[in-house]
């Protein structure tokens, strides 16, 4: 019902019809009252008569009687609601409200600062006292959800960006209920200044008295003299001005540059978790949603968006432009957006009829067919799998040149980071494409899981980007069979949780969060990945099937609502009889996960009685200090039928014992096969000495080989194994085949450099390194076979690029012989290539290699390559030319979202580790005020600390955090600081063994 009326066009209709009711009915002395009314009257009365003879009028209006008493707008209506359509006096104001939303004055140039215009500001007349609140206090106040007395219907918000002073002014119109007799107003607001506010209902005009700030709490207080009785139904004026800020949060502006090369600046929004209040005043909360009609006011020459698509546009005086979208759904407030700036764009249509454009930097358009498409492909794809239609009429994908995170749900207009969405065919890698692919893939099925149903607070966050993070491979599984995705998910997604999931400093998927400094933080792999990672658990243990039904239900259920874990649950246990919540209250409850023994006993000819325990995983071997118990569905393979289940059962006491019939002696028992629990296994010697062989001849799965080895290195650096017992097995992978098998063994060896990077072992690290790599590189080769695999094709750049990092002679020098024929464009390297060349030729190279790769870094304007240099340069071994890196990332040359990166690559290179830590160490201030907290610092925190190895840098690090507060960073440093604690005990542990093995291969 409500996406017939949406696609229909019935906003406007629908108003019509109740203004011709209503203007007819108007009390006419009330309207005399008010000398402006009759202007307005006028104005909307020209506007009315031209809706109401639209042929549309006539079709929507059946449709709208209809529809009225049950449906508004998608809104489901209350019976509070409802006497809205009699209540004249305030439709009148309604109808004004309307109307001046759209009279704004065209903008001066040279608008002042923010800064001025805050004085400005507070210069203003006395009757409307503007106060920052002074939270003198010592202490910090308690988080506090909004007050909800009083609650938002529908904004209209008109936003108009001075894209050459770097501010903007806005004006919203806010149709709200208020239920409890008040004489104040809270919502949220930051760094953005109300003029004035002006509260109108029965026919009474308010104007706030004051209006007072909170920094703290992010929030104003409108204060009127006067009270507000209950049940009111009124509209809240409210104009407004802030900064078009270089923050990256909230309306921002980003750089690019015209054709011409000239600067230019785009004002773009961005508003998850809590930044809309940066952009205009608003009940800034996922649970309280409205519906929303934006009005742009932009240079004529610009290219304005929003969630919708464009309604009305009209010329305005001084070389301006208003466009005017059609109204939203009933919507959250952090899925709001506006683009102003230039852009080229590519359009297509998906089967289902929705109109898709990705919008480009000007003169790139054909960057955008990759994405386009992928997401009119995965529109319908979404579609059929929820069993829901996208609930818009178009949607929007643009490439933002400054942008913190990947990308951004925004309902209808998805923003993104240039690198994960613009494909270059020339100079992309295959790598990069896939991660777009899952991208696109991950924000449009926000579109419904989200979006449509969204988290009821920012603790169920996990919903929405785990089951995201989960789909997204679902749907990329779909379009691109051959990438063999799900595999990847084990490496991507699954393994990278366990590992910071197994710290003492870990936290629960679902996380108690209020201020938004801890919602930030919380943007982080237990909610991703682990989220995921349970959901695929919880697939594999339901079914697709009962999944799929169990979805739609979610998601019918919930539409234009809010929702808590546990509403997911229950209908996924309505689809699927099964006791969902109970299996899966563990596993959101406890943070960490457990390790799963198993030894087993024949009996007889054909049984195996298998006893399994579990306990909670701990990182460093020590006996948990919490008691958990989690319900685990097991599932277990067998040699004779190594891709089938031979059993599955849950695992929901501290142990338990369960046969398996028709099991020989010498048949191997595998548990957790694909890789699906979310546990690490423990086996006893004689069960890891059967399955041995079936890693050699490949007998076994590649999921179940790459699980087998990583639970390996996880028993070793908890001290349950020895390091050179699982080097000795890594060795038994040296035929290794599979691309993500490969991918494990790399990050598991990576965690090993580290240690090493701390001893005088390299050398002979690098030469086992070199020993394991060097067959598989010789049969992949340099040049891509002829209909090559998609895996090999990422294998050949995998293993070519660790042989670049153990030194092998050979491969360094045919990478930078190719580096050479790049460089002077006898033959460029393929993107595929590229980083291992450049690392090849930088890694041992001089100041002359070093400039060329600046100057090849000044000619590419793809963002992807200027990546891929940049990140590169971090690799030189040469300290003096480390420390241009840091000062190059931190110039005008790289962008903010990207000097992290940059930073990173250094830190991570243990030649550079201390001089970046120094770095940080003095302009922690500077860095702070760049990123104003938020998860780009956090990351570059996490690599700068957490590669050391000796409980001195461990107490050093832990000081200098308690004397310089960075704000949201809290829990990343300290697991930081556990693993430095974790690599000083598994070095201590490890290094005369380790020694003694490496010398002697
Ligand atoms: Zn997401």
């Amino acid at each position: 019902m409500y996406k017939n009326a949406l696609r229909g066009g019935v906003r406007t209709a629908k108003q019509a019809w109740k203004l011709k009711n209503e203007i007819g009915k108007l009390n006419l002395e009330v309207a005399k009252a008010n000398t402006e009314f009759e202007q307005h009257l006028c104005e909307e009365s020209a506007h009315l008569n031209e809706l109401i003879s639209s042929k549309q009028f006539v079709k929507v209006q059946k449709q709208f009687y209809r529809d009225y008493s049950s449906v508004s707008l998608g809104a489901p209506l209350k019976n509070s609601d409802a006497p809205l359509l009699g209540d004249l006096c305030n439709q009148y104001r309604a109808i004004l409200a309307y109307t001046s939303a759209d009279v704004v004055p065209g903008q001066k140039k040279g608008q002042p600062q923010h800064q001025q215009s805050r004085r400005t500001h507070t210069q203003q007349e006395t009757r409307v006292q503007q106060q920052e609140e002074v939270d003198g206090m010592a202490q910090k106040q308690e988080f506090k959800r909004l007050p909800t007395n009083v609650v938002p219907k529908h904004y209209e918000l008109l936003l108009q960006p001075d894209l050459e002073a770097f501010t903007f002014k806005g004006k919203t119109i806010v149709q709200i209920q208020v239920k409890e007799p008040t004489t104040q107003i809270v919502l949220n607001a930051l760094d953005i200044i109300i003029d004035e506010a002006v509260l109108e209902f029965e026919c009474t005009k308010l104007k706030a008295d004051r209006i007072v700030y909170s920094t703290e709490a992010e929030t104003a207080t409108l204060e009127f003299e006067q009270g507000i009785p209950a049940e009111t139904a009124g509209v809240l004026h409210m104009s407004f001005t802030g900064e078009l800020n270089d923050k990256m949060k909230g309306f921002y502006r980003s750089k690019y540059f015209s054709a011409s090369g000239e600067e230019r600046y785009a004002g773009v929004t961005q508003f998850e978790a809590t930044d809309a209040r940066r952009c205009f005043p608003c009940w800034d909360e996922p649970a309280i949603k409205a519906t929303f009609d934006i009005t742009l006011v932009v240079p004529k020459n610009r290219v304005a968006l929003s969630n919708m698509p464009v309604k009305k546009e009209d010329a305005l005086d001084g070389g301006l432009r208003r466009v005017r979208f059609d109204r939203t759904p009933i919507m959250s407030t952090y899925l709001v957006a506006c683009v102003v700036g230039e852009y080229d764009f590519v359009e297509g249509k998906s089967e289902d009829g929705i109109i898709v454009r990705v919008f480009t930097p000007v003169g790139k358009r054909e960057q955008g067919q990759f994405a386009l498409d992928v997401a009119t492909k995965v529109l319908p794809y979404y579609k059929d799998y929820f069993n829901i239609a996208y609930p818009l009429p178009k949607m929007d994908l643009i490439a933002i040149s400054d942008f913190s995170a990947g990308a951004m749900e925004n309902w209808g207009l998805v923003t993104y980071r240039e690198t994960f969405v613009l494909v270059d065919p020339k100079n992309t890698s295959l790598m990069r494409k896939q991660s777009i692919a899952l991208t696109v893939g991950h924000e449009i099925a926000h579109q419904w899981f989200g979006n449509l149903v969204t988290m009821e607070w920012w603790t169920h966050l996990w919903l929405n980007e785990g089951y995201a993070s989960f789909v997204e491979f679902l749907c990329v599984h779909h379009l691109f069979p051959e990438y063999d995705i799900w595999t990847q998910f084990v490496t991507d997604m699954y393994t990278r949780a366990l590992e910071l999931d197994s710290l003492k400093n870990s936290h629960p998927i679902e996380v108690s969060v209020g201020h938004p400094s801890e919602i930030d933080e919380i943007f982080d792999e237990i909610s991703y990945n682990k989220g995921a990672s349970v959901i695929r658990m919880l697939h594999d243990y339901i079914g697709e099937d009962d999944f799929r039904k169990g979805m739609n239900i979610y998601l019918t259920r919930h539409q234009y609502g809010n929702t808590c874990t546990e509403d997911l649950w229950t209908a996924l246990q309505e689809a699927s009889s099964k006791n969902v919540a109970e299996v899966m209250s563990s596993w959101i409850k406890y943070k960490g996960f457990p390790v799963v023994s198993v030894e087993s006993e024949q009996q007889g000819k054909s049984q195996r009685i298998l006893r399994l325990s579990q306990r909670k995983f701990t990182a460093d071997g020590s006996q948990a200090d919490e008691d958990c118990l989690w319900v685990v569905p097991i599932s277990v393979s067998t040699s004779r039928n190594p891709t089938a289940i031979a059993k599955t059962f849950l695992l929901d006491k501290p142990s338990m014992e369960v046969v398996l019939d028709g099991v020989s002696a010498s048949d191997w028992i595998k548990i957790n096969p694909g890789t699906v629990g979310y546990y690490r296994t423990r086996y006893s010697k004689e069960m890891l000495e059967q399955l041995m062989p079936a890693v050699k001849n490949m007998e076994l799965p590649p999921l179940d080989r790459l699980g087998l080895i990583d639970d390996m290195f996880a028993m070793v650096q908890a001290g349950h194994a020895s390091t050179v017992d699982v080097l000795a097995l890594v060795e038994g992978y040296r035929n290794e085949t599979n691309y993500t098998v490969w991918t494990a063994i790399t990050n598991s060896l990576t965690n090993l450099h580290i240690l090493i990077s701390h001893t005088d072992l390299m050398e002979d690290f690098h030469r086992f390194g070199r020993n394991l790599y060097e067959p598989v590189a010789q049969r992949l080769g340099w040049e891509p076979r002829e209909g090559e695999n998609h895996l090999d094709t990422l294998l050949r750049s995998l293993v070519l690029a660790r042989l670049v990092s153990f030194r092998s002679s050979e491969v360094i020098e045919v990478a930078r012989k190719r580096f050479r024929s790049h460089i002077n464009g006898t033959n460029p390297l393929p993107a595929d290539l590229r980083n291992t060349c450049y690392k090849a030729a930088l890694q041992d190279g001089d100041e002359q290699v070093f400039e060329e790769m600046l100057a090849l870094y000044r000619t590419t304007d793809l963002h992807e390559e200027q990546d891929r240099i940049s990140r590169a340069l971090g690799c030189s071994t040469d300290v003096k030319l480390l420390r241009r890196v840091i000062d190059f990332a931190m110039s005008g040359e790289v962008r903010a979202q990207d000097s992290v990166f940059v930073i990173v690559a250094v830190a991570i290179n243990p030649k550079g580790r201390d001089m970046a830590w120094e770095f940080f160490k003095s302009n922690n201030k500077q860095l702070l005020e760049r990123y104003q907290g938020g998860f780009l610092l956090t990351r570059l925190i996490k690599y700068l600390i957490e590669n050391y190895a000796s409980e001195e840098r461990a107490k050093e690090v832990e000081e200098f955090f308690k004397v310089t507060q960075i704000p949201g960073c809290e829990r990343t440093v300290s697991q930081a600081v556990e693993t430095i604690r974790l690599n000083a005990a598994w070095l201590e542990r490890d290094r005369a063994k380790l020694s003694t093995y490496l010398k002697s291969v």
